[in-house]
């Protein structure tokens, strides 16, 4: 049953990301416990990561729902991204995560001394698993922000400790995303997707997989799948069209299309309802066929980010992962650069039992596997993740400053792979697969193609 407060107050919202000037973080991303893109120190390094950020700026997911749900129950609500908020707000809501946690904790502590008649609090999965870092909130969501906004939230005074999050949302009751008040004209994904105003949604929460035993996904969002119906999520595309000037919009879903009706549901409600729009998805490539691929191109799909994360059949047992069978992976992506759907590779160098060895050999399996752009990252262990407890026990965590935690460093303690190693290694899975002359050149060729008028 959803419930309505009585009283009206004004609340913000907080990202401390651009307040301290760190555009190389991204809260939405990693199940919501952020990544923070960093390269190592030297000058190409830097480049990589200004590049990066000056690409890549998505809207936190969360907050955007919580800011409509709380608008339509009467609420005022403002966001604030770049500076603490200067006025008096009822409640503050900080967007918490593993990259900013020691940030997010100082800006709550300057807020709650200005304001010291309003409640300071987090969402997010990481506050929730690490209340002991954020001594200075007055409450902490444990459990999706949107369903407790929803269907608990009654009293101001209810926000006092952990609130833990009596059950899930039904993807169908969230409200069709309103960025208002949010910097939508900013928000971009290049060159994966490049129509601005570029926005995103959610389709679908949850992932049953096995890999789950490192990925914050289902940690953050259960391994049932949810699913919002395809009229929902075609009305959602209509507004925010309308609203917005959208051009092109980022589905969300940890794992798009896991019920296999939904490509063509959607498919043929955007198009029938013409609310066409170039979109992207995150999938696995089994879950792709060439059949789905077409149906999903006409209505609009231009992008799809496939985790193929090893192609070493031992590593990825150890770590609970599926391969994909390699020849259908090839021809997955063949068939959408052929169509022109773009395709992202996510790659994850460190994983338990990678060895130098194993780790250039990916790096060069990387290399011929034709995406248009790949994603190496480090593998990481998230509280709350099997991964995470297994080495916690063990004793094998290099540290626990969690601002480490951010897909770029080395934090486990496994075999013989030393930090040095692994940042020396990820660079070079960079520059080897983007310092290529083809590489460079369809890139340019295609940022170009994006500004032209036609
Ligand atoms: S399939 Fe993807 S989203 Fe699901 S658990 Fe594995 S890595 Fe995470």
């Amino acid at each position: 049953m959803r419930i309505t407060p009585s009283n009206k107050m004004k609340i913000s919202i907080v990202d401390t990301r651009n307040i301290f000037g760190l555009k190389s973080i991204n809260k939405d991303l990693n199940g919501s416990y952020g990544t923070q893109d960093y390269f190592g120190k030297s000058l190409i390094s830097k480049i990589f990561e200004k590049l990066r950020a000056k690409a890549v700026f998505l809207p936190h997911l969360t907050s955007v729902y919580v800011a409509t749900i709380l608008r339509a129950q009467g609420h005022t609500v403002n966001f604030y991204f770049d500076q603490i908020p200067k006025n008096h707000y009822d409640i503050f809501i900080i967007i918490g995560s593993i990259v900013d946690q020691k940030n997010e904790n100082k800006i709550a502590g300057e807020l709650r001394k200005k304001f010291n008649k309003s409640k300071v609090g987090f969402v997010g999965p990481f506050p929730a698993k690490m209340p002991s870092l954020y001594p200075n909130a007055d409450f902490i969501i444990d459990g999706e922000a949107e369903a407790f906004f929803l269907y608990q939230f009654n009293d101001f005074n209810d926000l006092e400790g952990v609130l833990k999050v009596e059950k899930l949302v039904n993807m169908e009751d969230l409200p069709s995303p309103d960025y208002s008040g949010f910097p939508f004209k900013s928000f971009r994904y290049r060159p994966i997707l490049n129509q601005s105003p570029m926005l995103s949604i959610q389709s679908s929460r949850g992932c049953p997989y096995s890999c789950g035993y490192y990925c914050t996904y289902p940690t953050s969002q259960g391994k049932k799948v949810r699913q919002r119906s395809a009229n929902a999520v075609v009305n959602d595309i209509i507004f925010m069209k309308k609203k917005f000037g959208m051009r092109s919009l980022l589905f969300r879903d940890p794992i798009f299309g896991i019920n296999k009706e939904y490509p063509f549901l959607l498919s043929d409600q955007i198009i029938k309802k013409n609310a066409s729009i170039y979109w992207g998805i995150e999938t696995r490539a089994d879950l792709l066929t060439k059949v789905n691929l077409s149906y999903m191109y006409k209505a609009g799909l231009r992008s799809i980010n496939i985790g193929i994360e090893t192609n070493n059949i031992e590593i990825a047992k150890k770590n609970k992962r599926k391969l994909i069978e390699s020849e259908h992976q090839k021809d997955i992506i063949n068939y959408c650069n052929n169509i022109g759907i773009k395709v992202v590779g996510f790659f994850i160098i460190g994983m338990e039992g990678d060895t130098i060895d194993s780790i250039r050999n990916m790096i060069d399996f990387s290399l011929n596997q034709k995406t248009f752009i790949a994603r190496f990252s480090v593998s990481t262990p998230y509280p709350g993740t099997e991964y995470f407890d297994f080495l916690d026990k063990a004793n094998l965590l290099l540290n626990k400053d969690y601002q480490n935690y951010n897909q770029f460093k080395l934090v486990t303690n496994q075999g013989k792979l030393r930090s040095i190693d692994i940042e020396e290694l990820l660079l070079e899975a960079y520059k080897k697969y983007y310092l290529r002359i083809d590489k460079i050149s369809s890139l340019a060729l295609d940022q170009l193609k994006s500004y032209l008028p036609f």
